[in-house]
């Protein structure tokens, strides 16, 4: 049984962090008021986010694409009731929006503001090339880019446009990363072109997600704290191992940190220090980095085994993308991309301008996006990979452009003219800047990303996307909600472990059809 004054303190206030306050409560019997999140911005979530900016817009960062092999996230959203529909969990209404509203994209790819071939266009060399970084072993993958596995033109095929934008990779990320991305979604690659297999939430992620699990635990009284971060954490040598004794906060008293407590630490965050911009004005250069970012790099300073930050945080211009959240009163330029795509908005997914500088890709969000969304408006969003090059029709660099040069530069890309480019062109619109965004990517070593329960730590466990998770993905819910899974097992040997990942890898059919795909048959 769990000590009943036990207390356990969760820093951050991501899916992460949620997701063990779940996992504590259903799988570990802690009763939800000795549970504290501490989160230092206005509002939990994290990275998940999605919210109403002023009476006429919408903002999320991003748009989050599952998949039925993300099984810790479907454990967790199982345990969780729609709001509004409580005879449906969160998992189940994923299923019923996909079965409703499925998705297969009939135009992932434009060129001169037209449908472009979708062949994956890979030669001999490059399939070659593929198969060889997914048969070497990560051993043998310390600190090597994806640049240093393949031939220049690998970089030009339809697979690499694809691939790097709905993943995010980039030439200079790491070869370890893009290995485990073949292996744990090779089962997709058949479908890629078209999306296929991918399951999608019936809003953002903040309203479809973590509205519902905040309202849970708020339910179970476990404490949300926001505007509250944590800036050190005092772990002593104890025998046979540390112990975390202190958690100190900015503006309020340290808390102490007793043997029978835990501590469960969201170590960096890939949003940590992004900026907005609006119509008018460019998302200011992000300064210093915030609280996730400088907790780790202090306690790492202190203690070799909790990993290296610098590695992943250490170069923001290779980690930056910038992304906008379009609002628009006018269905034109819905109905337009909806025409050129052959797709009705959210059933198509990503469609990236392949010739774009930027390397823009937009998302026609399935209506609405927000709960709380006015019927007379209609959300879009977009990103652009290569935010740090010019435009092609705005000459500077995406992440210094305001809100309307961006849709300047996509107006230009699609060759919009009358009502559609007048519907962009009056959008309401939320740029974002975040130079952390890809940190996960950034060539490692073994022992730059720590272990979740570190050698000898008896109270405290870490969590999120920089704690080795062996064959898992990173810049997925599902591997921040694995982490919490094995924090929750490791520290209170209650909870089960989270099932193995699965290996579609391992099974030859799988393998066959995806050797097929990349072969073009
Ligand atoms: P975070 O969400 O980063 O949360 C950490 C939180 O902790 C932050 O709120 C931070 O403020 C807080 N914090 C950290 N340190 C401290 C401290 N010391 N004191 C107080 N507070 C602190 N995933 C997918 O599965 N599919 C996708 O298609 C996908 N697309 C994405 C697109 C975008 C644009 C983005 C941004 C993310 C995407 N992701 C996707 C990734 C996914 O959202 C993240 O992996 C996941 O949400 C990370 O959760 P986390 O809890 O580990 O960390």
């Amino acid at each position: 049984m769990p000590v009943p004054s036990a207390r356990h303190h969760l820093v951050g206030g991501g899916i992460a962090s949620l997701a063990a306050a779940v996992f504590l409560i259903r799988d570990a019997g802690v009763p939800g008021d000795t549970i504290t999140i501490y989160e230092e911005l206005d509002r939990p979530g994290g990275s998940l986010d999605g919210r109403t900016v002023g009476e006429d817009s919408y903002f999320t960062r991003g748009g989050r694409m599952f998949e039925p092999n993300f099984i810790c996230t479907r454990d967790l959203l199982e345990t969780i009731p729609m709001p509004g529909h409580e005879e449906r969990n969160l998992w189940q209404d994923i299923e019923y929006f996909n079965l409703a509203v499925p998705g297969t994209s009939k135009c992932r790819l434009l060129r001169d503001g037209q449908k472009a071939d979708m062949s994956l266009g890979l030669s001999a060399q490059d399939v070659f090339e593929l198969n060889r970084l997914m048969l070497t072993s990560e051993a043998h993958l310390q600190g090597h880019t994806i640049g240093q596995h393949f031939s220049r033109g690998f970089f030009d095929s339809n697979f690499w446009i694809m691939w790097s934008t709905m993943f995010s990779f980039q030439p200079w990320h790491s070869a370890m990363e893009m290995r485990r991305y073949m292996r744990r979604f090779i089962h997709l690659l058949p479908g890629m072109a078209e999306i296929r297999g991918i399951l999608r939430t019936r809003y953002n992620q903040y309203d479809s997600i973590v509205a519902p699990i905040v309202r849970w635990l708020r339910a179970r009284g476990v404490r949300i704290e926001t505007g509250r971060r944590v800036t050190d954490l005092r772990i002593d040598p104890v025998a046979g191992g540390r112990e975390a004794k202190e958690l100190m906060l900015d503006g309020a008293p340290p808390v102490t940190v007793g043997t029978e407590d835990r501590v469960y630490l969201t170590l960096g965050s890939m949003t940590d220090a992004s900026t907005q911009g609006s119509n008018d004005t460019a998302p200011p250069v992000p300064g210093a980095a915030g609280g996730a970012w400088a907790l780790w790099r202090r306690l790492a300073a202190r203690h070799r085994d909790l990993g290296n930050p610098d590695v992943f945080s250490r170069d923001p211009a290779q980690t930056t993308w910038s992304s906008f959240t379009a609002t628009m009163t006018s269905p034109a330029f819905f109905e337009y991309m909806e025409g050129l795509t052959g797709n009705w908005a959210g059933t198509g997914g990503l469609v990236t301008l392949a010739e774009s500088g930027w390397m823009l890709s937009v998302v026609m969000f399935h209506q609405p996006h927000f709960v709380k969304q006015d019927p007379g408006h209609l959300v879009m969003w977009g990103f652009g990979l290569r935010g740090d090059r010019d435009g092609d029709h705005v000459r500077k660099p995406m992440w210094e452009c305001t809100g309307d040069e961006v849709l300047a530069e996509l107006i230009g890309q699609l060759r919009l003219t009358g009502t559609p480019k007048t519907a962009l062109a009056e959008a309401r619109v939320v740029t974002s800047r975040m130079p952390y965004i890809t940190s996960q990517f950034m060539p490692r070593d073994r022992g730059d990303r720590p272990r979740v329960r570190p050698e000898g730590a008896k109270n405290f466990a870490l969590m999120g996307q920089f704690v080795e998770l062996p064959l898992d993905t990173v810049f997925t819910v599902e591997y921040s909600v694995r982490s919490a899974r094995v924090a929750v097992h490791e520290m209170t040997g209650k909870a089960a472990p989270p099932p193995p990942v699965v290996r579609e890898d391992r099974d030859p059919a799988v393998l066959l059809r995806a050797a097929r795909a990349l072969y073009g048959g």
